[in-house]
C-alpha cells in the first residue's frame, strides 16, 4: 500500500516530491499509530495535513483511499487507548476528510476543466473560491422562500435614508434618532445583519495607537454595555471578558507600553504583565517565548444580532423607521443651477423615497451603491475567516487574545475559542454578489493554515482540539485600513459609512455617532480626518491598482507594529513631481503622501528607488529580493532614536547654520478667482488676506464650530501681464494663490468648494498643483545664495517677510515668496513645471560655496516643531480652535468682517480657555513620537499630539493640549504653578512647559536678524 505513495510523486519537481514524501510519511506514521493505538490525535494538525495532501497529491483518488483506510482503522480498533474527547472530535473531522476526498476524486474524474490550479493562485477569487457554504447558519437565519416584499410600507420622503442594516447602518440610525432626527429611514436589502455583521467575531479592544480611535471605541463600549440596556431594558449580549495583547519581542512590548501610557489619559485600566503573571491569568497559555503582555480587563465581546436588534428597537422607539427586504436599486442625483451634484431620491423595486441625504452603509456592496450615484468608494471585498473549536476545558472566562506577532486572535466563545487572523495572501472577492445574504464561503485552508501554528504555539491545547465550524465571510478593506466616512466630494448629500476593515463592530458606535453628527451639523464632533473620504486624492480613488495593492498591504500588515517612520510599499510612484528623478539620483529616500512621492531624507549611500509592488511574495509573485529602500525602512523599525537620526541632524543643522533646499512640490496650489472672490476670501479665511497685491498671509480656514479645517498661505496676486502665464490664470478683480500642504490638498479643495456652494459665491477654484513645482531655500545663507540666482533685490526693505513677487530665476519666471516653515530666513520658489529642473540646478550650483544641502520632510518635522510651527492634523485639528492652538494672531477678530467660525470663536473667547496647546521639553534625551501622557502634579491632563527631537535645542520637544481636571481655566498661572512630567512607555520623565517656543521666541531669524 505504501509503495503507491512513491508512484504519485513521479511527475512533479523535486521540492514537491520531497514535500509529498514528508506528508506521506506523516500519513504513514499516523496510520501506524492509529493501528497500534499509540497516537494522540491532533485534529487541528490533521486539517493542515489535509490541505498539504490536497496540494501535493494530485491524485485525489489515492488520498481518498488513504483516508478511507485510516477511517476504517479508526473504527476497527475502536480507539480505546486514545484521550477522552478525541474520539468525538476526530469523528466529524475524519469523516469530512473522507467525504471531501471522495468529492475531489469525483471532480478529478470529471476532467481537467474542473481541476483547480494548485501551486500558484490568482489573488482574484475565481468562482470556485467563493462557493457558498451552506452550513451551519443558512437554514436558521435566512428567510425561507426568499424576500417577500418590504417589511413596512415606504414613506414618500425622508430626511435621511441609511442604506444597509449592518453594524454601521443600525448604529448610524440609532444615533440620528438620538440626536433628534425623526424622519430617518433605514433600508435593508435582506434582513438586519445579513451582510457581514451576522458572523462577526465581535471583539472590542479599547486601546489603539490613536487618541481619536480610543475615544470612538470607548463610545461603542458605552452604547453596548450600558446605554442600550438602559433605554430598552434589553441586554445586547455584551460580555466583558477582558483582552490580552501578546508581545513576543521588545518592539511589540514597547508598543503596548505606549498604549498603556495613552490609556491613562483616558482612564482605561491596563497592565503590562510579565510572562509568569500572564500564565497566572491564562493558565492554558504557553508563555515561554513571551516578552510580556498587555492586559485590559474591561475589553470584551459584542454580540452582533443582539446589538443590532437592540439598536433598531431603540431607534424606532425614537421615531426612526427600519424597512427590511427592500434593496436600493438606484440613487437620483440632480445638478443644481451652480452645477453642483446633489442627492434627490432613493429608488427601490417597491417605490422611491425623496431625500436630500443618503448614507452608504452597505458594507462590501458600498462600492456598487457609490456607482449608482457616480461616487468612488475605494474599498475592496476580501474573504476574512475564523474557525470555531470544540469545547476546551479550562478556557471559560478567559480574556480574548491578540497575538500580533503570530498574526492571530483567539476569541472566547463560551467554552471554546474562535481562531482567526490576517494572512499575507487574502482572497479578493471581485464579483460581489447581490444574492449573498446570511451566507459564508468555504474556508480555503491553503490560506487559513498559516494561523494554525501560531495559535497552537500560544494555546497548546488547541493541538488536541477539534474544529466545530468554519466562518469565512466577506469584509471590506480599504487602502489604509481605515474606514471611509463623510460626505463624498463628488455628490452633496451622499455620505459614506463603510470600509470597516474587520473593525466595524467595535468602531460602529463611535463612528455611527460621528456620522450622525456630520449629517445633522455638517461636520463630525471629533477629528475624523483619518476616516474622512477626503483624505484620499481623487486621482487615487478611481485607480483600481492603487485600491487593490494598498488594501492588500494594509491587510497583510494589520498586525504589524505601528512604527513612526514606516512607509507603504504598495502602489508607490503614483504622483511624481518634476524633481523626482534628479533627487532620486542624489539619494532621496521618499515618503508617500496623497499619492505623491515627497522627500523624507537624503541617504549618503546613493539612490534607493521604490520598486513595483511585490505583494510580499504572495500569489506567486516573486519578491523584490534586492530592495534597498525596504532595507532602509526596516532599519527604522524602532521606538528608540531611529537609525537615520544623525542624517536628519545634519540636514537640520545645515539649515540652521547655513542653507538647505527643500523640495515641496507636492503642495496643493490653487487659484481662487471670479466676481465674488473677495467676499469668498473674507468668509473662508480667518485672517485678513485682502491686503495689497504682493502680500502673502498665513491663515486658517475654520468650520462653524471654530475648529481649524486647514492652515495655509494665501497670496493676493494680480493677473499676468501677458494675459496667460503658468504662474497665474487670467482674471478680473481680486485673485488669490493658495498654497496648502500636499497631504491634505483634497480636503482643502473639498472644504473650499463646499463653502462656495453653500454660500452661493460666484467663484472658480482652479487646481494647478501638477503644473507648478516648489522649492524652499531656508537658512541664514539663503539670501546670499538666492541673490546669485534671482534678478530681484532680496533685502528686508525690498522683499520683506510675508510678501511675494514674480521674478526671473536663472532665466525662468518664478513666483518667489518670503516665507518659512522652519523658522529661518528663506524664500519659496513656485516654478512652472518645465522650469523646475534648471532652476533647482542653478540654486544648487549657487549654493555650493555656502555649503547648501538637500533636506527632506523628516528635517521639516524636526525644525518646525523646534520653532513651534503647527502641523495640521497633528497639533492642529478640526476639533482645536486657533485660540487653543496659540494661533489667535491668524484671526481677524478685531475687524468687523464676518468669517466662517467667527461666532463660535467669540463665544469661546468670552468663556476663557479651558484647554490649550503647550510646548514641553524633556529633561532626558529620550525619543518621543506623540501619544505620550502629560501629567501635572501627578494627574494626567493630556497627551502629546506631536513630538520630535530638536537638534538646535538638543532636546526632545513635544506639543500637547492640556486641561484642568477640575474644569478651570488653563491660563499662564495654571501652567507656571504646575510640575510637569511626561510618561513614555510606562517611564516618567521630568518636563518643562513653555508658554512660547523656546527656539527664537522673538522671531528674529525669519526677519533675517541673525
Ligand atoms: C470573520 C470576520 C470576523 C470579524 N471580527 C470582527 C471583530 O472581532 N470585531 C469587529 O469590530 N469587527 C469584526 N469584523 C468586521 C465587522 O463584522 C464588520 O466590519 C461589520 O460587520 C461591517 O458592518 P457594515 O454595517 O459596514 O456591513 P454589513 O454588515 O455587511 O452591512 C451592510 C448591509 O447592507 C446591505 N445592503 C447591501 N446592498 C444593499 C442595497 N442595495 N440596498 C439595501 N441594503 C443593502 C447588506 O444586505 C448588509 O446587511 C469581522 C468580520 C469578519 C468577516
Amino acid at each position: 500500500m505504501y509503495c503507491d505513495f512513491v508512484l504519485i510523486t513521479g511527475k512533479y519537481n523535486m521540492p514537491l516530491i520531497l514535500g509529498e514524501l514528508h506528508i506521506l510519511y506523516c500519513i504513514f506514521h499516523m496510520h501506524i499509530s492509529v493501528c497500534t493505538r499509540q497516537i494522540k490525535f491532533h485534529p487541528l494538525r490533521y486539517f493542515c495535513l489535509w490541505r498539504h495532501v490536497q496540494i501535493a497529491a494530485h491524485s485525489h483518488v489515492l488520498v481518498a483511499f488513504i483516508l478511507i483506510t485510516c477511517g476504517f482503522s479508526y473504527f476497527l480498533y475502536d480507539f480505546k487507548g486514545a484521550d477522552p474527547g478525541i474520539k468525538n472530535s476526530l469523528l466529524p473531522v475524519s469523516m469530512s476528510f473522507v467525504g471531501a476526498a471522495m468529492i475531489r476524486a469525483a471532480v478529478c474524474w470529471l476532467g481537467p476543466a474542473f481541476r483547480r490550479p494548485v501551486a500558484f493562485r490568482s489573488y482574484s477569487s475565481a468562482p470556485e473560491h467563493t462557493s457558498l457554504k451552506s452550513v451551519p447558519y443558512g437554514t436558521t437565519l435566512k428567510q425561507e422562500g426568499g424576500p417577500s416584499g418590504p417589511s413596512k410600507p415606504l414613506p414618500r420622503s425622508a430626511d435621511v435614508v441609511v442604506i444597509g442594516g449592518g453594524s454601521l447602518g443600525c448604529q448610524t440610525l440609532y444615533h440620528l434618532a438620538k440626536m433628534g432626527m425623526k424622519n430617518a429611514v433605514l433600508l435593508e436589502r435582506d434582513r438586519l445583519t445579513a451582510g457581514t455583521t451576522w458572523h462577526t467575531a465581535g471583539l472590542l479592544w479599547q486601546l489603539r495607537p490613536s487618541d481619536v480611535e480610543v475615544e470612538l471605541l470607548a463610545h461603542t463600549r458605552q452604547v453596548v454595555s450600558s446605554d442600550l440596556e438602559q433605554e430598552t431594558g434589553l441586554h445586547t449580549g455584551w460580555i466583558q471578558n477582558g483582552g490580552l495583547f501578546i508581545a513576543s519581542n521588545k518592539q511589540r512590548l514597547d508598543e503596548y507600553k505606549r498604549l498603556m501610557s495613552l490609556g491613562k489619559v483616558y482612564g482605561i485600566e491596563s497592565y503590562v504583565l510579565s510572562p509568569s503573571e500572564t500564565k497566572d491569568l491564562y493558565p492554558l497559555m504557553n508563555v515561554e517565548d513571551l516578552y510580556g503582555t498587555l492586559y485590559v480587563p474591561k475589553d470584551g465581546t459584542m454580540d452582533p444580532a443582539g446589538t443590532c436588534s437592540t439598536l433598531a428597537r431603540a431607534a424606532t422607539a425614537r421615531g426612526a423607521t427600519v424597512i427590511e427586504n427592500c434593496p436600493v436599486s438606484g440613487i437620483h442625483v440632480q445638478t443644481d443651477d451652480l452645477g453642483v451634484h446633489r442627492v434627490r431620491a432613493v429608488e427601490t423595486p417597491h417605490g422611491t423615497i425623496q431625500t436630500p441625504c443618503v448614507v452608504n452603509c452597505a458594507g462590501v456592496w458600498a462600492e456598487k451603491l457609490g456607482r449608482m450615484a457616480g461616487v468612488n468608494v475605494p474599498l475592496i471585498a476580501m474573504h476574512h475567516a475564523y474557525v470555531v473549536t470544540e469545547r476546551i476545558e479550562g478556557i471559560q472566562n478567559m480574556p480574548n487574545v491578540r497575538d500580533h506577532d503570530a498574526s492571530v486572535y483567539l476569541r472566547l466563545q463560551g467554552d471554546a475559542l474562535s481562531v482567526g487572523g490576517y494572512e499575507q495572501n487574502p482572497i479578493f472577492w471581485d464579483e460581489v454578489s447581490d444574492k449573498f445574504a446570511f451566507s459564508l464561503f468555504d474556508l480555503d485552508w491553503d490560506v487559513f493554515m498559516q494561523h494554525i501554528e501560531g495559535a497552537i504555539n500560544r494555546i497548546p491545547v488547541l493541538e488536541r482540539t477539534g474544529i466545530k465550524s468554519t466562518v469565512c465571510g466577506p469584509e471590506s478593506f480599504t487602502p489604509d485600513h481605515k474606514p471611509l466616512m463623510g460626505e463624498a466630494p463628488e455628490v452633496r448629500g451622499f455620505f459614506l459609512g463603510c470600509g470597516f476593515n474587520s473593525a466595524g463592530m467595535m468602531l460602529g458606535g463611535g463612528c455611527g455617532r460621528e456620522l450622525a453628527h456630520w449629517i445633522i451639523h455638517g461636520r463630525p464632533e471629533k477629528d475624523m480626518y483619518g476616516y474622512d473620504i477626503r483624505r484620499f486624492h481623487h486621482s487615487l480613488t478611481n485607480s483600481n491598482r492603487w485600491i487593490r495593492e494598498r488594501s492588500h498591504e494594509s491587510y497583510a500588515k494589520n498586525y504589524s507594529v505601528v512604527f513612526p517612520y514606516d512607509e507603504p510599499l504598495a502602489s508607490r510612484n503614483m504622483r511624481r513631481d518634476p524633481l523626482h528623478q534628479v533627487l532620486l539620483e542624489k539619494g532621496c529616500i521618499f515618503q508617500e503622501r496623497h499619492g505623491w512621492e515627497r522627500p523624507g531624507y537624503f541617504s549618503r549611500d546613493g539612490p534607493a528607488p521604490v520598486l513595483d509592488y511585490d505583494y510580499y511574495g504572495a500569489y506567486g509573485t516573486s519578491r523584490n529580493s534586492i530592495y534597498k529602500y525596504n532595507d532602509l525602512l526596516g532599519k527604522e523599525y524602532t521606538f528608540d532614536f531611529p537609525a537615520h537620526h544623525h542624517v536628519i541632524k545634519d540636514e537640520c543643522l545645515t539649515c540652521r547654520n547655513a542653507v538647505a533646499v527643500f523640495n515641496m512640490s507636492y503642495f496643493g496650489k490653487f487659484f481662487l478667482i471670479g466676481p465674488d472672490a473677495k467676499q469668498a476670501a473674507d468668509w473662508l479665511f480667518s485672517a485678513d488676506v485682502n491686503k495689497a497685491v504682493g502680500s502673502t498671509i498665513y491663515t486658517c480656514m475654520l468650520n462653524k464650530e471654530g475648529g481649524v479645517e486647514s492652515d495655509l498661505t494665501v497670496s493676493r496676486i494680480e493677473p499676468p501681464a501677458a494675459g496667460q502665464s503658468p504662474l497665474a490664470p487670467a482674471f478680473e478683480g481680486h485673485g488669490y494663490y493658495l498654497a496648502v500642504g500636499g497631504a491634505v490638498a483634497q480636503h482643502n479643495w473639498s472644504h473650499i468648494q463646499a463653502v462656495l456652494q453653500d454660500r452661493g459665491f460666484r467663484c472658480t477654484l482652479l487646481d494647478h498643483s501638477e503644473d507648478i513645482g516648489m522649492i524652499s531655500i531656508q537658512g541664514p545663507k539663503s539670501r546670499h545664495l538666492l541673490q546669485d540666482v534671482l534678478d530681484a533685490d532680496l533685502s528686508n526693505e525690498a522683499f520683506p517677510f510675508s510678501t511675494h513677487k514674480v521674478v526671473q530665476a536663472a532665466g525662468h519666471q518664478v513666483r518667489a515668496m518670503r516665507l518659512s516653515f522652519v523658522g529661518e530666513m528663506g524664500w519659496e520658489l513656485h516654478i512652472p513645471r518645465d522650469s523646475c529642473v534648471p532652476v533647482y540646478q542653478a540654486v544648487m550650483a549657487a549654493g555650493a560655496k555656502y555649503g547648501v544641502c538637500n533636506a527632506g520632510y523628516r528635517a521639516i518635522d524636526s525644525l518646525s516643531i523646534e520653532k513651534g510651527y503647527r502641523h495640521w492634523h497633528a497639533d492642529l485639528r478640526p476639533d482645536d480652535s486657533p485660540l487653543e492652538a496659540g494661533l489667535a494672531f491668524t484671526c481677524k477678530l478685531r475687524s468687523s468682517t464676518p468669517f466662517l467660525g467667527r461666532e463660535a470663536l467669540e463665544a469661546r473667547q468670552a468663556c476663557g480657555l479651558r484647554r490649550r496647546i503647550l510646548c514641553f521639553t524633556v529633561g532626558e534625551k529620550v525619543p518621543m513620537f506623540g501619544l505620550e501622557a502629560i501629567f501635572r502634579n501627578g494627574t494626567p491632563i493630556g497627551h502629546l499630539r506631536r513630538s520630535d527631537f530638536g537638534f538646535a535645542l538638543d532636546k526632545t520637544i513635544g506639543y500637547g493640549y492640556i486641561r484642568d481636571p477640575d474644569g478651570g481655566l488653563v491660563n499662564a498661572d495654571f501652567v507656571k504653578s504646575g510640575k510637569f512630567t511626561i510618561e513614555r512607555m510606562g517611564v516618567v520623565y521630568d518636563a518643562t512647559a513653555h508658554l512660547k517656543s523656546p527656539f527664537d521666541p522673538e522671531n528674529k531669524r525669519v526677519k533675517g536678524i541673525y
